[in-house]
This record gives structure tokens, sequence and C-alpha cells, in this order.
């Protein structure tokens, strides 16, 4: 019997679950965003796997190396301890937006991989980011998607897949979305 595909966030980094500060490595600049341990938290204990999906080409600028971002991964388990929360895995896109790879968002390589590697289930499977390259990547894979709208989206173009399911201000009110959509189908199942 196959066993059953589980429900993941993919949730960006820069903006979405930190603080963005542009081509960063220092653990020290790591702060997290208002709300997202709480938030991080009651996603966990809905079931949903949390991976995080992010963008960095300062590798491909020669900025840092891919390895310079572990620091920063555990600065983030760190932050996210006193919650009682950890993100399952990290993926990176270490290229820049003119090396044509499948992984860079808007493309849903990323969410892809993660998806084959932690036998996740798009169709139930949530992406949260805060501009519309991360709502294309999450549609183009297949998932829900929501739009942390707080201002770093800035050019608002439109296309295919770049409508997101749900906007909001505050990342608790993501976890009110996605809980929602949840626990009316945990309940039918006790
Ligand atoms: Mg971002
Ligand atoms: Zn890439």
């Amino acid at each position: 019997m196959a066993l059953a595909r589980g429900q993941a966030v993919f949730i960006d980094k820069d903006g979405t679950l930190i603080h963005d500060v542009p081509f960063n490595i220092s653990p020290h600049q790591v702060r997290l965003m208002e709300g997202a341990g709480e938030t991080l938290q009651r996603l966990k204990k809905a079931g949903y796997q949390l991976l995080v999906i992010s963008n960095q080409s300062g590798v491909a600028r020669g900025l840092f190396n891919e390895a310079d971002l572990l620091p920063v991964n555990r600065q983030i388990q760190i932050l996210l301890a006193p919650y009682a929360v950890n993100i399952d895995a990290f993926y990176y896109c270490p290229h820049g937006p003119d090396d044509g790879c499948g992984c860079r968002k808007p493309k849903p390589g990323m969410i892809l991989r993660a998806a084959r590697n932690h036998a996740i289930e798009l169709s139930i499977s949530w992406m949260i980011g805060d501009i519309l390259h991360d709502v294309e990547a999450g549609n183009r894979a297949g998932c829900h998607t929501i739009l942390f709208n707080n201002g770093n989206e800035t050019e608002w173009l439109q296309g295919d897949f770049r409508r997101p399911g749900y906007v909001v201000n505050h990342l608790s009110a993501a976890a009110d979305i996605i809980c929602h959509d949840a626990c009316p189908r945990q309940k039918y199942e006790q």
C-alpha cells in the first residue's frame, strides 16, 4: 500500500520568514518577521511540513558560497526553537537571473524537488511569499498560494500563474487561511 503523501507549506525566506537584508550571510543580521514563530507553530501543529524556498543569486554573483548560508539556516532554527518548531529543509537556488536554470523563482523547480524529496502532495500544499515571483512558482508547482503583501512587491507584473489565491498583510492571517482550510478536513477524518 502506498503511503499517503504529506502536506507542506513552502515559505520564501527573505522578506517573508525573516527581514530582508540583501545578500546577507551573517547570522547576527537574521531577524524573524513579526508573527513568524507563532505562525509556523500553528502550521506545524496542523500537520504541515515547513520548507524554505529561496533564491540566492549571491552565489552566482560570487558574493558567497552556498555553504555560507548554513549559519543563517542554523540561526533561523535557533530563533524558532522557543516556538517548538523547526524548518524541515532549506532549498536554495544559487543561480543568477540570466543562468536559465529551472529552480530560480518564478520557476517551480525548487518546490517540485522538495515535493519529491519529502513525499509532498502539492495540491494540498501552500506557498507563501512576499513577491509575485513566489506566487508564480507556487502556482506553477500546483500549490495554493498566499502573497504576504508587505510592500516588497513593487512591479505587479501580471501574467499566467501570477494571481495569488490570497493576499495577507500579516503572517498570522496566512495561518488563519491555511488552518481554516485544513481543520474541517481533519474533523471529518476523526
Ligand atoms: Mg522574498
Ligand atoms: Zn537555479
